[in-house]
């Protein structure tokens, strides 16, 4: 799609701020300097839903672990799950690590389709690595990227219908020189100036060519259709322990925490059909429970409330009997991939118990 500007002048302005103003990110290659594939993909998988400064300290244990796509494949699943927890979206972790395997010996495709067809990489993911790892002029819309085009172009379409018409305005933006550079420089726009409320546009280098703040409207773009409410699910969770360890069994691997280690639970049900049932009706009747706080957590298409009830094992044998799984000791949870909300519940439940949570880094989602 044609801009109505010469897409050679808007390009020009950004690359001329980028030159001066690019964020210095770790897994940014330095001006001049040759990206590392491994680098862009692995930051670029764990951008996906999740924010810069989240990502950042595990881009840098990840890297320090494993600094190469090889390295990364001779780790075990487990290892992986283990140092991802906490970040979220946990089918990203399997699928990087099926995707190290796929890449060890052979290293990465240079070319969208090939990128394509790896594990875990869409067609955000192919087009980011394709431009920044390999400065092939690829199409590369992100959320920000979305909102600064939607923007500068007043796209009256509402997302995420509107997705279609951005990415053909990408597209007739993109330069065949220095692609990597612009694509990063429209991500920097769209995540410092170009901001979702607010924007600064008085120092944003192509207010000239923006339709939106011409007419003094950047904050109404992009539109957006009205989301569905987020339902509310409801569980019960089971904080059981002995001798120091605690009770941790394996989510099967398909579906939502998919691999990832959890304390026993009962199903997730709608709230309103939890709400019939009575309180504790998952947890065996024999055992001596005592009831801890309510734990909840966000995911994107509902959100979770656990009630969470604790028993020692040591006191009352009957709970360890009721559940079956593995003792994870609790000085080394650190090193079970436990999900923020498997975290929560622990917590909750030692805290029932009068036992202090172990320390553990990283929960942030
Ligand atoms: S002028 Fe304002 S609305 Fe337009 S792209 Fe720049 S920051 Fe965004």
């Amino acid at each position: 799609m044609r801009p109505p500007f010469a897409a050679e002048s808007f390009r020009h302005a950004l690359l001329g701020w980028y030159d001066i103003a690019r964020r210095d990110l770790p897994w940014r290659a330095k001006p001049g300097e040759r990206a590392d594939p491994y680098r862009v993909w692995l930051s670029e998988i764990m951008l996906q839903q999740t924010t810069v400064k989240a990502v950042v300290p595990y881009f840098e244990a990840f890297t320090r672990r494993w600094p190469t796509v090889d390295a990364l494949a001779a780790a075990t699943r487990d290892e992986v799950l283990a140092a991802w927890a906490g970040l979220g979206y946990y089918s990203r972790a399997r699928n990087l690590h099926a995707c190290a395997q796929v890449l060890a010996g052979g290293g990465f495709p240079a070319d969208e389709e090939g990128l394509r067809a790896l594990p875990g990489v869409g067609a955000y993911t192919s087009a980011a690595i394709a431009a920044i790892a390999f400065d092939r002029p690829a199409a590369v819309v992100d959320g920000n990227v979305e909102r600064v085009l939607a923007r500068v172009f007043a796209v009256e379409t509402p997302l995420p219908a509107a997705k279609p018409e951005l990415r053909k305005l990408a597209a007739g933006l993109t330069p065949a020189s220095r692609p990597g550079d612009y694509a990063q420089a429209m991500m920097d726009l769209g995540a410092g100036i170009c901001s979702p409320r607010s924007p600064s546009c008085l120092v944003c280098p192509v207010r000239t060519f923006c339709a939106a703040t011409a007419t003094g409207e950047a904050e109404r773009f992009p539109l957006r259709a009205a989301k569905a409410a987020r339902p509310t699910r409801r569980g019960e969770a089971f904080v059981i322990v002995r001798g120091g360890c605690i009770l941790l069994r394996r989510r099967g691997d398909k579906g939502l925490l998919g691999g990832m280690m959890e304390v026993p639970t009962s199903e997730w049900v709608d709230a309103a059909q939890a709400d019939a049932s009575v309180s504790g009706v998952g947890a065996p009747a024999r055992v001596a429970w005592r009831k801890a706080r309510i734990v909840q957590h966000t995911f994107t298409h509902f959100h979770l409330e656990l009630r969470v009830f604790a028993a020692d094992a040591d006191a009352d044998a009957s709970a360890a009997a009721a559940f079956s799984g593995e003792w994870a000791p609790l000085d080394k949870l650190a090193a079970f991939a436990l999900p923020a909300i498997m975290k929560k519940a622990v917590a909750s439940g030692l805290e029932a118990l009068g036992l202090s949570p172990p320390s553990q880094g990283g929960s942030r989602r």
